[in-house]
């Protein structure tokens, strides 16, 4: 982070200091207690089961300088607001408008599925080029994005952000807290369906990152997702489209997929064409790294650098299509970050390109999809069956659909689809029915946390 005095925090975040006027933050700026080092500031924020200003005491011993908080405390300065979350937003904005003036390009994506993954290939990309601040994770809230902002400092070149829409103003109001000069937005799904009633109400709502752009910046659009390229005309910024399709400006022609499930295809912008191999598994990534080229080159990188950098790109943030093998010869292939239905069938499409005798499906619920949730799961079931998945296990209440859909699609290699409770009952009956050779997909909303029978399946080799 960019250093700044007491007073200036106070100044930025609308509060006021109590304590320490000479007082600076010489660190970065955290939540959590135990995370706290000398010179960093703290910010108390009340969760639904801790409350951070039941720790100022131990920041402070930490090292802690300050805590932004809605109340003094004894045991170090505190910057008191109302609301600590507004008043780390506002921080941020003001430090934001620094970075630019200091010569700070921020690059924003936004999207139904893949920000994350997206988000880690362009800060790849930029870090080529510059030093690039793009944290590994999924940091897209009015916490997270906040922080990643705050923690770019005057060295830094290129600031990438994701950004995450719970409902309609949310992106608008990450925009007024880092305002992009590139904006990304991938695709528009039913992700968070149930919150915004509509695809053309996400597609509203993720809209809103191109509206904020200035007439100098860039919107770049996925030319393969009608609801993306209907985005347009809500932007003064220059437009450039991505995607497979012909009319995109940055696109991929060629694609193949090893038996990795690793994409190579020629990528074709501003009249070159460059090889590109991906380390990323799944062809989904293919639209994923067209999008971050588009953004690469939207500031300045050549096709050539692009191409080069996308290829030696890793996959960075945990939990997704992390691919173990046991020493058994049984493939376990991690991808329970999150699920959607779109995100569910990229893992099924990327399952059915991974080499092995059997394909098998570990799928729990996909959450937050509203009325049509019921209906979503079962075709999901019969879409994993025929994607070539030879046995579905749907994990979990909610999952229940999925295992009549894989059953109403038929039995596939004499396996029938099974449903089972819960994560240790799922564990019992992959330890009976795995065999070497076997590929093993797990895959759920967030709330299910199935990476632990990843790890569990891992565990058990
Ligand atoms: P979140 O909203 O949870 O932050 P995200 O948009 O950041 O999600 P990622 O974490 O990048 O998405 O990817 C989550 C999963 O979505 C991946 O593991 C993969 O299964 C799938 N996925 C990634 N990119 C795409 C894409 N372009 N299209 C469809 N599915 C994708
Ligand atoms: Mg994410």
């Amino acid at each position: 982070m960019i250093r700044l005095s007491l007073s200036e925090v106070a100044e930025l975040a609308g509060g006021r200091l109590e304590g320490a006027p000479d007082g600076a933050v010489t660190g970065t700026v955290t939540l959590d207690s135990r995370a706290v080092a000398a010179g960093d500031l703290f910010v108390a924020v009340a969760g639904e089961r801790v409350d951070g200003h039941d720790f100022l005491g131990a920041a402070a011993d930490a090292g802690a300088v300050a805590a932004l908080a809605t109340r003094p405390d004894p045991a170090l300065p505190c910057v008191v607001v109302d609301d600590p979350v507004v008043a780390l937003g506002r921080l941020a904005a003001g430090v934001h408008e620094r970075l630019t003036a200091g010569g700070v390009r921020t690059l924003a994506i936004t999207g139904s599925s893949g920000k994350t993954s997206t988000k880690d290939l362009l800060g790849q990309v930029l870090a080529a080029a510059g030093p690039t601040v793009s944290p590994p994770g999924s940091y897209n809230n009015d916490i997270g994005l906040p922080l990643t902002v705050l923690s770019a400092d005057a060295g830094t070149r290129f600031l990438v952000l994701e950004m995450g829409a719970r409902g309609p103003g949310h992106i608008a109001r990450l925009c007024r807290v880092a305002r992009p000069e590139v904006g990304v937005v991938l695709n528009v799904g039913s992700a968070h369906l149930g919150e915004f009633g509509t695809a053309d109400g996400i597609a509203q709502a993720k809209g809103e990152l191109v509206e904020a752009l200035p007439a100098e910046g860039t919107a770049v659009l996925s030319a393969d997702d009608a609801r993306v390229l209907g985005m347009a005309p809500r932007t003064e910024a220059r437009l450039l489209t991505t995607g497979r399709s012909e009319q995109a400006a940055v696109r991929a022609v060629d694609v193949v997929l090893d038996e990795s499930a690793r994409a190579r295809f020629t990528l074709v912008a501003g009249g070159e064409r460059h090889p590109v191999a991906l380390r990323v598994v799944g062809e989904h990534q293919v639209a994923n790294a067209l999008s971050a080229a588009g953004a690469a080159l939207a500031v300045g990188l050549s096709p050539a650098a692009v191409a080069a950098a996308l290829s030696a790109a890793e996959q960075r943030s945990r939990w997704r299509m992390e691919i173990d093998r046991r020493a058994d010869g049984v493939t376990v292939v991690n991808d329970a970050y999150n699920a959607n239905p779109e995100s569910m069938r990229a893992a099924l499409a990327a399952l059915a390109g991974l080499a092995g005798t059997r394909r098998i499906a570990v799928l729990g619920g996909m959450a937050e999809l509203g009325p049509d949730a019921g209906a979503e799961h079962e075709r999901l079931g019969r879409d994993a069956v025929a994607a070539g998945v030879d046995l579905v296990v749907a994990v979990g209440a909610d999952a229940v659909g999925i295992a009549g859909g894989a059953t109403a699609a038929g039995r596939r290699a004499g396996e029938e689809s099974v449903h089972v409770p819960d994560r240790a009952a799922a564990l019992a009956l992959l330890s009976e029915v795995l065999r070497p050779g076997d590929v093993v997909l797990v895959k759920a909303s967030r709330s299910h946390g199935l990476e632990l029978l990843a790890a569990d399946l891992l565990g058990g080799a």
